[in-house]
């Protein structure tokens, strides 16, 4: 197939990027670089099948050739980075959407939409299936990302139901790995970091509240799975085994590290709508797609932490 990425010089981009190459795609990758990096994907340039165009989707996408699929990926999608860049989260989520899913139609291509747990808001339902609708505050410093992302879902089925478009939506739920920026601001690369540069481990609030983690293997693998599946509506893609408090993720990171650092609990004022459990209800994806989450944290924290030592 012939794809066009946008936002594949990200850290999950970048791994789907190898991936679709790995399996003989073509792959142009458009990214604006406002929090990728070309570095993430050094190691392919030159190869076969891979291009890299430097645009913001925000503008009209233009592309020459036949494509099969376009795979909507842009956003800023760390919390630090989203609340740094709140009209342009809103813009990619809202008008890059627009234009990603215009040239899908105009190329006859599928469309892939990276959607978000953050849709479920703080969910008052646990763990989340993908008939809930959320629980989001608009109007909150989180709302940018989360709103803009239910528009892309919300804009995704429109053109899917009025333009015919075949289309996927996946919601990612919290995935790590390889390629995260240091001062990412997540918490994996956050607590990593920290404790390997002997610095104190910093848990907002009071740590209790939980994310369930996944490595960036499993999710590009569901993310495949899904694009081969014939489903329209979205899909839940995260690891539910491995729901975990804060505190419990910071303390299990400073024993991997064997770091002498401590935990500090501070408020962040600007976290004020912090979901305070998160679970993916994976039932559809297992039933849909026969995908189940491989990687055990100890295992992908390892390799993480391994990585950022020698990076
Ligand atoms: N968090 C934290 N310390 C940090 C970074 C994040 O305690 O240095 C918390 C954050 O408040 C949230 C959780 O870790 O409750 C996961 O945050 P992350 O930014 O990784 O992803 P989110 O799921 O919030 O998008």
């Amino acid at each position: 197939m012939r794809i066009l990425l946008t936002g594949g010089a990200g850290f999950l981009g970048s791994h789907l990027c190898e991936y679709l190459l790995d399996q003989d795609h073509e792959v142009i990758v458009m990214d604006n670089l406002l929090t990728g990096n070309v570095d993430n994907l050094g190691h392919l340039f030159g190869r076969d099948g891979f291009t890299f165009i430097n645009h913001d989707v925000i503008n009209y996408i233009y592309d020459q050739g036949h494509l099969d699929y376009v795979l909507h990926f842009a956003s800023p999608a760390s919390p630090d980075d989203y609340m740094r860049y709140p009209i342009r989260t809103m813009k990619v989520g809202a008008h890059g959407t627009h234009n990603a899913l215009g040239v899908a139609r105009a190329k006859k291509a599928k469309f892939f939409l990276a959607s978000t747990s953050e849709s479920y808001g703080d969910p008052l339902v646990h763990p989340q299936p993908e008939t809930y609708w959320g629980n989001v505050n608009p109007i909150g410093t989180r709302g940018v990302y989360d709103e803009a992302k239910r528009f892309a879902e919300a804009m995704t089925m429109a053109y899917h139901r009025e333009s015919g478009i075949d289309t996927r939506i996946i919601r990612i739920f919290n995935t790590y790995g390889p390629r995260m920026r240091k001062k990412d601001g997540r918490a994996i690369p956050n607590f990593i970091n920290q404790a390997l540069e002997g610095e104190p481990l910093t848990v907002w609030g009071d740590g209790s509240q939980t994310r369930s983690v996944c490595y960036v293997s499993d999710l590009v693998d569901g993310i495949y799975k899904l694009m081969h599946a014939d489903y329209h509506e979205p899909v839940n893609i995260g690891n539910p085994a491995e729901e975990i408090s804060m505190k419990d993720l910071a303390t299990k990171i400073l024993k991997m590290t064997e770091s002498k650092s401590e935990i500090v609990f501070k408020p962040n004022a600007q976290i004020g709508d912090d979901p305070k459990v998160r679970q993916p209800d994976i039932t559809l994806a297992r039933k849909l797609l026969g995908w189940e989450p491989k990687v055990s944290p100890d295992e992908g924290l390892r390799w993480t932490i391994e990585w950022f030592k020698n990076n």
